[in-house]
């Protein structure tokens, strides 16, 4: 004998049944079978729906009891030939008659009680199994159906009625004996009390119906089928990476289910575990699949976490006080008094102090837990010895579930790590004392975070992702995603590293997919995107809460940069191309560096200083491994460097500027560099890299700009620029007297930082440079007295854009 359930998506529809009858007739050749089924899916939903609004009064509720008769009527025309339809037809509409008239009265009375709910409920399972039943005989097989409030006898503790399995085994063990039919098909679910009332299992009993069904007739094994290929090592709904567990124990899977894998209903395994008989989850929608095994024992080898499960709505109830300490008897109180309530305890925490003990609960248990709490413990709260009890609600619990833990130390050390690494705040820990099972109490928001931040650490050892939100997508940022697209497969190889574009924007559109934005069709999908708005952008990134998330700046906007402190203290790492954050006050700096410490977030700025050059890095290699910087030297500007390489005095300087201009080498402005001002945030960022304490204004400038220039618009400019001709000719002749070329060099030594003009002569390294490169030469207690130097294109897009590319892979790793 084989007992088969199937769930409410499988028996949703005309077509999905048809795939369930499919499955029966397989199974049918090799044994007598019996089939559990639960109401076509939602259905038990809207039947509780149209319960509560016909007891607000609401006349809404018959409209959603005529979408529960069409549901059923269209099941039954899209499933049985025309000449069989009349029958179920008229059965839907009678019994949905029935129905009305109970809804009717709850209108009236404007009374819901348990026990209507109970009966209300019960037509879902009731139409799905005689549908089912009505289907399988069109086929010839040798059905029949039963009515399982004539088999399992339970309390009349209504909508979570518990079975009394003496009197349950022995009505099946009756029935079972004379049945003899090769297919019998029950409704799941639901059952009677002594009196014959109707009761419910509590929601997603049918899988316990079918256990329930399957020890008592000694069934060969219990087959789940439903619309996931089996238990998975987490909800594949929140976490896309989730895998099939091909084998777990009895005591995983409960443990799993119990801490909300709503795949089984909780006490599902309690019976056949009993009687060791074999469960199999499997999916209606590819037979064929696998499944999950559940059986006695777990596999010793592989991971030794089987699966990671998450409950929200809880909420935390804290009682505290220092007259706890050392007197016996206090938990008991506590959770007597919660038993005496009915309120399920999930979760149990207390500091070895005893100063407090801290229990887990429903969430919509909450307020009568205080109550009863505060009641037990009046007397003590009234003398002070201990508080009247704290509630924390909107909280989860995460759980971490093998039966091999025991064995494995290091769990929770790499579990606490990963949560925290990633910005996660723990509310509660509590393992229990079979190390099944750790599990941590966080708020309902980070769940899915954790989830998939967890199933990272212990499941996904092959891979790391990066959730990468890009602002800025024009010469450097497109020069990016192109970057990104084409590293793909290398990353994936040689770093394991998936980088995953979750957001992008430019000044006008945004747009997210948090199953990644693809590299290389990326400018469709941005036109196709919302209006960009920079506080929403930075909002969404913060809510959508994803683990190993990187922020890269790709533009040279003020806002944007004001916003790095949110992101920071929300673990979200930054990468700025965007220089305004290094620059601006120290205080700001010092913040961002700090706020990334604190929680364990990157703030990298490597093309702030030269591009794609190694400065930053190189510089900070140094300092970590202990040597000093005892001077900086530097040519930072690539604007200037291409302007006093290609001016010799023959024509004029103007024309040059113009050229460094459209050649697209300068500023908008070219007056932010030619005034040397970009040369002063660089040589600054250097210099508070090292652990200066500098500002702008610190920074001496020995501009070679006469003033007159630095006034009006950049037209202004461009009319006054050609008035100071001679000054320009005379500071390149004197130059060129002394056998020297003119650089603008930034300096950074004892704690000053300087920049203006030089006359730089053949022998110096600063010397031989050209185009647009730029060069840092760091002089330190290693290198004494030949630099360590730095070299190389100091501006252009495309080495920009590799800058930013390697920050993320460092931020990402
Ligand atoms: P049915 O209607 O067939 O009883 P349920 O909706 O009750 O189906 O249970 C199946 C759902 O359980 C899946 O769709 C999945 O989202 C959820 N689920 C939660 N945790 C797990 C898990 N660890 N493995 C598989 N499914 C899970
Ligand atoms: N139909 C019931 C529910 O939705 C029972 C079940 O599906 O298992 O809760
Ligand atoms: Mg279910």
């Amino acid at each position: 004998m084989q007992v088969l359930k199937f769930g409410g998506s499988s028996v949703a529809n005309a077509t999905n049944i048809k795939k369930v009858t499919g499955i029966i007739s397989d199974k049918i050749k090799q044994d007598q079978i019996i089939v559990v089924v639960s109401a076509l899916g939602g259905i038990t939903d809207l039947l509780l729906e149209c319960g509560t609004l016909a007891c607000e009064g609401n006349e809404l509720y018959k409209e959603k009891l005529q979408v529960v008769e069409s549901r059923h009527l269209e099941t039954v025309k899209g499933l049985l030939p025309f000449t069989q339809q009349s029958r179920m037809l008229s059965l839907v509409k009678t019994h949905i008659n029935e129905l009305e008239d109970i809804c009717n009265g709850i209108f009236l009375l404007k009374e819901l009680t348990p026990r209507s709910k109970d009966r209300i409920v019960s037509y879902g399972e009731f139409f799905s199994s005689q549908i089912i039943f009505a289907e399988l005989e069109t086929t010839g097989l040798d059905v029949g159906w039963k009515d399982s409030k004539d088999l399992i006898r339970t309390d009349s503790n209504f909508t979570f009625a518990a079975v009394d399995f003496t009197s349950t085994n022995k009505k099946i063990g009756d029935w079972i004996k004379q049945n003899k039919y090769a297919v019998t098909v029950l409704p799941g679910f639901i059952a009677s009390d002594a009196d014959g009332n109707t009761t419910t299992l509590g929601r997603g009993g049918s899988d316990y119906t079918a256990a329930i069904v399957a020890a008592a007739v000694d069934a060969g094994s219990l087959e789940i089928w439903t619309d996931v290929p089996g238990m998975m090592t987490a909800d594949p709904r929140l976490v896309s990476n989730a895998k099939i567990i091909p084998h777990i124990s009895y005591k995983e899977a409960m443990e799993l289910s119990h801490f909300g894998a709503k795949v089984i209903y909780p006490p599902t395994l309690q019976p056949i575990m009993k009687k060791n008989i074999p469960a199999w989850i499997k999916n209606t929608f590819s037979p064929n699949d696998e499944g999950t095994e559940i059986e006695n024992s777990s596999p010793k080898n592989g991971s030794n976490i089987r699966g990671i499960s998450s409950i929200n709505r809880i909420a935390l109830l804290s009682l505290e006080g220092s007259g706890m300490v050392g007197i016996p008897g206090f938990s008991k109180r506590l959770f007597e008094a919660l038993a005496n309530e009915k309120i399920n305890v999930i979760l149990i925490t207390q500091g070895s102090s005893e100063h407090s003990i801290c229990v887990g609960i429903d969430e919509t248990d909450a307020v009568r837990a205080k109550a009863a709490i505060d009641q037990t413990f009046s007397y003590e709260i009234e003398t002070g010895k201990v508080e009247p009890l704290s509630i924390e609600q909107d909280l989860s619990i995460v759980a971490l579930v093998g039966d091999n833990m025991k064995s494995h130390p290091g769990v929770s050390g790499k579990m606490f790590y990963a949560l925290g690494r990633n910005g996660v705040n723990i509310r509660a820990i509590a393992q229990g004392s079979s190390e099944t099972n750790i599990s941590v109490v966080i708020v309902e928001r980070d769940v899915k975070k954790a989830l998939n931040i967890l199933h990272e650490e212990f499941f996904e050892t092959t891979y790391k992702q990066i959730n990468l939100f890009i602002v800025g997508v024009g010469n450097v940022g497109s020069k990016l995603l192109a970057q990104l697209q084409q590293q793909q497969a290398y990353l994936q190889d040689h770093l394991r590293l998936q980088i995953r574009i979750v957001g992008i924007a430019n000044s006008k559109k945004m747009v997210f997919s948090e199953t990644g934005i693809d590299a290389q069709h990326w400018k469709p999908e941005l036109e196709q995107g919302k209006p960009m708005n920079m506080e929403n952008f930075v909002q969404t990134i913060i809510s959508k809460n994803m683990r190993n998330s990187v922020f890269a700046d790709v533009t040279a906007n003020n806002d944007i940069a004001g916003a790095y402190d949110r992101l920071l203290e929300k673990s979200i790492s930054i990468v700025a191309c965007n220089k305004i954050a290094a620059s601006s006050s120290y205080e700001y700096y010092k913040k961002l560096k700090n706020l990334a410490r604190e929680f364990n977030a990157h703030f990298l700025f490597e093309t702030n200083v030269g591009a794609g050059l190694p400065i930053i890095g190189t510089l900070n290699d140094l300092l970590r491994s202990g040597d000093e910087i005892t001077k900086m030297e530097a040519v930072l500007s690539g604007t200037l460097n291409f302007v006093f390489n290609n001016y010799d005095g023959t024509r004029p300087f103007t024309n040059v500027v113009k050229q460094a201009q459209d050649e697209g080498y300068t500023e908008p402005d070219p007056r932010l560099d030619l005034s040397g001002t970009d040369v002063m945030r660089k040589i600054m960022i250097l210099a508070r890299e090292t652990g200066e304490h500098l500002e702008m204004e610190d920074v001496a400038n020995n501009s070679f700009l006469p003033e007159g220039c630095m006034q009006g618009t950049v037209e202004d400019f461009y009319k006054e620029l050609p008035k100071h001709e001679e000054h320009f000719k005379q500071l390149f002749t004197q130059a060129q007297e002394t056998g020297s070329k003119l650089k603008f060099v930034a300096t950074y030594e004892n704690g000053k930082a300087s920049v203006g003009l030089q006359h730089i002569n053949p022998e110096h390294d600063l010397y031989h440079l050209y185009g647009k490169d730029n060069v840092v030469l760091f002089y330190t207690n290693r290198y004494k007295e030949q630099p360590l130097v730095v070299k190389g294109a100091g501006a252009g897009a495309e080495v920009t854009a590799s800058g930013v590319f390697a920050d993320i892979i460092r931020a990402g790793r």
